[in-house]
């Protein structure tokens, strides 16, 4: 049977684009839909439609606009087995991270109905005896451009707070999961009455994708641009954006570190690592990518956390926790990661082979810091572990990073762990807790390489208006002539 084919969302219609593309089903390795490919056309229509639907929904009494966000609240529960199926069979996702992702949603619009009337102002002191106000407004049109490892997840943290606070909004999903993370999104949203173009989903190819994100980012409509994805292409997004003086988050790549001292409980260390390590086979940009344990209980911690990683069945991710990973060029980069790496000295403890797509959850030792598996992201299941002597050592070694996105402190002594949290150079740190880890009203996102911006609660309100200082003058200001 021909697979069904995925039209384009603007302006509040479903519609072709006049080519398609394939998207794939990583498991299978079979088309799994046929899927609009726009260009530069067609993202044009979609900001100025954007622009359009915009004023009116700004005007809008903010407990109106978070009413939509109830309803799709409600929408996302009703239409959760569709999520989830794409989640799985477009992103190749475990089903037990498909369940997660499209319940986690549900809280991020919850959030996000809450930002509605949350994007308050101020009124100043004035030194002139003025009225002296301080408006907060929606930026316009949001560009929104999210990867595919938690497609629906990274799409909806933009696009439901950049609607909620006044926004209209251009969705560019990953062209990994064009449906997941883009086109089912459109559905929600019109099952939740949102009115027409104010989210627009504009699905192109990866040949496309340069001149679509041009005129996302270019168009003089579009107020801010909300990107998540990888460092390099992150950094053409934020030349684009200063080109053009657009407002830019930039939510990227990772190498977080889990950090276990010498007085960690082992179990709570082990089950941290495991699921930091391995959940959506390693592809999460706050996956645990380096782990750095004090010397004394190293081995003992190896050998209990290869144990636990042999333990993970890969195949079918509607069977097995560890699915496919999401194409031939991330297998092939996380094969060299592990070859590479052996071949300088480093030791397999668990895992280390690979068929197509599918990789065993790799536990490494003996690994240095020189090595691409410890200094580059790998995005795969694979998890390189160094001994260090004692927590100056881990700070260190944690901190000689490009990235600092998330981490991990893993100690008996909460004190102990808020100290080293603070030490690291991260946006974010979780103490007796993997690095992955997310709330929908806490402020998300990294330094240094990592990126810039944050998203989440209050940052995102931030992140999606701008604001405006109005003053009535009311006698106080003298002129010099
Ligand atoms: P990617 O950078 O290849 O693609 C991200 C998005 O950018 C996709 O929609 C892609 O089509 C689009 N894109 C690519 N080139 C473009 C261009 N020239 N103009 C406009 N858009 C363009 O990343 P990916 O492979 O989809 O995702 C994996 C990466 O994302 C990893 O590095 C991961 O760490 C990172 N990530 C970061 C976060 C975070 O919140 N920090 C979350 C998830 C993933």
């Amino acid at each position: 049977m021909a697979a069904a084919t995925e039209q384009l969302f603007i302006a509040g219609a479903w519609r072709d684009a006049g080519a398609t593309f394939e998207d794939m089903n990583p498991t299978t390795g079979e088309v799994w839909r046929q899927v609009a490919d726009g260009g530069a056309d067609e993202a044009r229509e979609a900001v100025e439609a954007a622009g359009s639907a915009q004023p009116e929904w700004a005007a809008l009494p903010a407990d109106q606009r978070a009413r939509v966000l109830i309803r799709a609240m409600s929408a996302l529960e009703d239409q959760q087995d569709m999520l989830v199926e794409a989640l799985v069979d477009e992103g190749g996702g475990w089903i037990g991270k498909g369940m997660f992702e499209s319940g986690y949603v549900v809280g991020i619009a919850q959030a996000a109905a809450a930002a509605a009337q949350s994007a308050t102002g101020e009124v100043l002191p004035s030194d002139s005896g003025k009225l002296s106000i301080v408006f907060r407004e929606p930026v316009g049109v949001v560009s929104v451009i999210s990867p595919w490892n938690f497609p629906l997840l990274l799409s909806m943290r933009a696009v439901a707070f950049a609607l909620a606070v006044g926004n209209a909004v251009v969705l560019k999903p990953s062209e990994e999961t064009p449906v997941a993370g883009g086109t089912h999104l459109a559905r929600v949203f019109e099952a939740a009455g949102l009115p027409p173009g104010l989210l627009n989903v504009v699905t192109c190819s990866r040949a496309r994708v340069a001149e679509v994100g041009e005129v996302l980012v270019g168009h003089p409509a579009v107020g801010a641009v909300s990107f998540t994805g990888s460092t390099a292409v992150g950094r053409e997004i934020a030349a684009l954006g200063g080109r053009h003086l657009k407002k830019v988050a930039l939510e990227l790549g990772g190498k977080d570190a889990l950090i276990v001292l010498d007085d960690a409980d082992l179990d709570r260390a082990v089950d941290a690592a495991t699921f930091g390590s391995f959940m959506h086979a390693g592809q999460i940009c706050m996956a645990v990518e380096r782990i750095l344990v004090d010397a004394g209980i190293a081995e003992e911690f190896t050998e209990r956390f290869a144990a636990k990683a042999a333990t993970l069945t890969v195949g079918d991710p509607r069977a097995n926790v560890i699915g496919p990973v999401i194409n031939a060029r991330q297998a092939g980069k996380i094969r060299a990661h592990v070859d590479e790496a052996v071949a300088q000295g480093a030791t397999v403890r668990a895992g280390g082979g690979s068929d197509g797509l599918f990789f065993e959850p790799t536990v490494l030792d003996t690994v240095t810091p020189d090595m691409a598996v410890w200094a580059d992201e790998t995005f795969g299941p694979v998890a390189p572990v160094i001994a260090v002597s004692g927590e100056d050592e881990a700070v260190k070694l944690a901190n000689d990073s490009a990235y600092g996105l998330s981490a991990g402190i893993i100690t008996g002594d909460e004190e102990r762990g808020l100290s080293v949290a603070r030490r690291l150079e991260t946006g974010m740190a979780h103490v007796n807790d993997a690095s992955v880890y997310d709330e929908p009203n806490a402020p998300f996102g990294g330094v240094k390489s990592s990126g810039l911006g944050r998203h989440g609660g209050k940052a995102a309100i931030d992140a999606f208006t701008t604001t405006r200082w109005i003053t009535l003058e009311r006698g106080g200001r003298h002129y010099p002539f």
